[in-house]
């Protein structure tokens, strides 16, 4: 069985057909993951055959500069090299090789996760099975709520009544008198209106977030915008004619458990993963391989938090290059700078 917290996978009992290539694509996952949390470091990862499990350690040569450190850890000449198994760091050692214990811990969890989802993506039910007793003593973490939108579509002239505490996809913009309706950036033609969202009127009951609006270029699909809604803005019908994303009323929420993107790959928790779907909240369900980073701020490098997710051939009735996904997010210190990022497989 698998045992994440050993590193032990045993390949031949997971995919008795091709255990090599399961074991490459697993050691290119983790050589990744390694790369990622503990850059610097020259390690090199094995997998032993007769423990079943995957192996990280890192070589340092005996220097000058750090025989005195090194000594105080083992005897050691100047000149030999000193190994370091990297799953089972203790602070000394962690101390010689200057990883911080967080990083240490976010490069185990990284490692982990990307034994999870090499596995889920394979959806082999016995590969996934195999998770089952090391997942039951490990719930999932990062569970967070999630509201799913219910829509009523309704006509443009029932749009005229809308208040700026409302939320809907489609139709018109709050602009400041003056403003110009947000034009495309590469074919400069009027982007159209997806999202309006007022965080206070919605579950997150975000007293301290303006309303939010999201524009997408439908003509050329180039230009996208995230924007504050002013105080003065006025409601201002879209200058297009033909209008992809037609108006619809956000009339409820239905409330769901989010968890992060690759929180567990066992059948009993298949439910544990950020959910598809337009949804208010939660994580996003990210489509690049194993990347698990929260998007930042690009004024001070905070870790933003999802506002909202559009899904591909969902209610905003636009697709993201193949089958993608847009985020509307916002750093906690920068609510009137929200942000907009996508990603599509
Ligand atoms: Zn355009
Ligand atoms: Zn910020």
């Amino acid at each position: 069985m698998i045992d994440l917290d050993q590193m032990v996978v045993p390949l031949e009992a997971l995919e008795p057909e091709s255990p090599q290539e399961l074991r490459d694509e697993l050691l290119e996952a983790l050589r990744e993951a390694a790369a990622q949390r503990l850059p610097g470091l020259s390690i090199e990862l094995d997998y032993v055959e007769a423990e079943q499990r995957f192996t990280f350690y890192a070589f340092v040569k005996i220097t000058e500069a750090n025989l005195e450190h090194a000594r105080t850890l083992c005897e050691v000449e100047l000149g030999e090299e000193l190994g370091f198994d990297l799953w089972w760091l203790n602070t000394e050692a962690a101390s010689f090789l200057r990883v911080e214990p967080p990083q240490w811990a976010r490069f185990r969890s990284a490692a982990e996760r990307a034994v999870r989802a090499t596995i889920a993506r394979r959806r082999d039910h016995r590969a996934l099975a195999a998770f089952e007793r090391w997942a039951a003593e490990h719930p999932p973490e990062g569970r967070r709520p999630a509201w799913h939108p219910e829509v009523e579509p309704v006509s443009l002239a029932q749009t005229t009544t809308f208040e700026v505490s409302a939320s809907y996809y489609g139709g018109p913009a709050w602009l400041e008198p003056d403003a110009p309706w947000p034009a495309c950036p590469a074919c400069a033609r009027p982007m159209e209106l997806l999202l309006h969202l007022d965080p206070f009127h919605t579950p997150l009951a975000d007293a301290d977030a303006p309303p939010y609006e999201l524009f997408q270029c439908t003509e050329c699909g180039e230009g996208r915008l995230a924007r504050a809604v002013p105080g003065d803005a006025e409601l201002r019908p879209s200058p297009l004619d033909d209008l992809h994303c037609r108006p619809k009323h956000i009339v409820g929420w239905r409330a769901v458990d989010d968890y992060p993107s690759f929180g567990r790959a066992a059948a009993q928790h298949e439910a544990a993963v950020a959910r598809r779907g337009d949804k208010l909240g939660g994580w996003p369900a990210r489509l690049q391989g194993t990347r698990d980073e929260p998007f930042a701020c690009p004024e001070c490098g905070a870790e933003t938090t999802i506002v909202y997710q559009l899904d591909s051939d969902s209610h905003a009735e636009h697709t993201w290059g193949d089958g993608g996904r847009l985020w509307l997010h916002v750093c906690p210190r920068h609510r009137e700078h929200p942000q907009v990022s996508w990603e599509c497989s």
